[in-house]
């Protein structure tokens, strides 16, 4: 069920026995030669509405753009800094908080978001805990990075061991791949294997690493890769969704 294509009835109806929504978080930067600059966001966002096809969940926009600030080197990417995505985060949960929802999971595909999407719930806990001392909200929020689920680790091993590196990594780009088939690119990468290093700003990391890779070979991405990550992705975050319903 998305939020975008339901009344504000159904999403009445919808809180009379859920109160937990999915929303997919993102970035809007560069990915490598071959990998799509929607790729955060795209990734998170096609798993949760996987999952909004097995079980009853609500699913929210995602959230496209996110912090990365060190991406800025390359043409197209977008950056919210951490202070504006935090207010953003805030904003959006508090939205969600007044009409009864009290399990806010967000679905992350940007590794540059966590440190801010965690500041951002201690942030929502410091107004309950400041503002409301005698009565607690009950509102709730996780971060759930797709990449990090245990089926999609051990796919990710399994096809692509070494090569997998840390940005414009061949798993995500072939989920995307799976995801949009009309936007596969064919392109030959210098080093093969692209180089490792430290992130800090984007003069650096465009100077560490020139084609926007980190450590990955993303030439090996698939489509058939991409759709072996979606149904393991879809899997896990399924489980990992109900148990903070249930057990939160
Ligand atoms: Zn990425």
């Amino acid at each position: 069920m998305q939020l975008q294509l339901s009344t504000w009835p159904e999403v009445d109806v919808y809180l009379e026995h859920s109160k937990g929504i999915i929303i997919p978080i993102g970035s809007t930067e560069q990915h490598g030669p071959n990998g799509l600059i929607g790729t955060d966001a795209i990734c998170p966002e096609v798993i949760a509405k996987g999952v909004a096809e097995k079980i009853e969940v609500l699913v929210a926009p995602t959230i496209s753009v996110g912090m990365a600030q060190h991406h800025q080197g390359f043409a197209g990417s977008m950056t919210l800094r951490p202070s504006t995505l935090m207010a953003v985060i805030t904003d959006l949960v508090e939205s969600l908080a007044r009409h009864g929802f009290e399990r806010c999971y967000f679905l992350n595909g940007h590794g540059g978001n966590v440190a801010t999407v965690t500041a951002a719930f201690s942030e929502i806990y410091a107004n309950t805990s400041l503002y409301s001392p005698d009565e607690d909200t009950l509102l709730r929020c996780k971060l759930s990075n797709w990449y990090m689920a245990p089926g999609v680790q051990k796919l990710s091993r399994e096809l692509f061991a070494g090569a997998e590196g840390s940005h414009a990594t061949p798993s995500e780009v072939s989920l995307t791949y799976y995801a949009h088939p009309e936007a596969v690119k064919d392109v030959k990468m210098s080093p093969k294997r692209a180089p490792t290093g430290p992130i800090t700003t984007a003069l650096d990391y465009r100077n560490r690493f020139p084609d926007g890779r980190i450590g990955s070979e993303p030439a090996l991405a698939s489509i058939e890769a991409g759709e072996k990550l979606f149904h393991a992705a879809v899997k896990d975050i399924t489980k990992d969704y109900q148990e903070f319903l249930n057990k939160t």
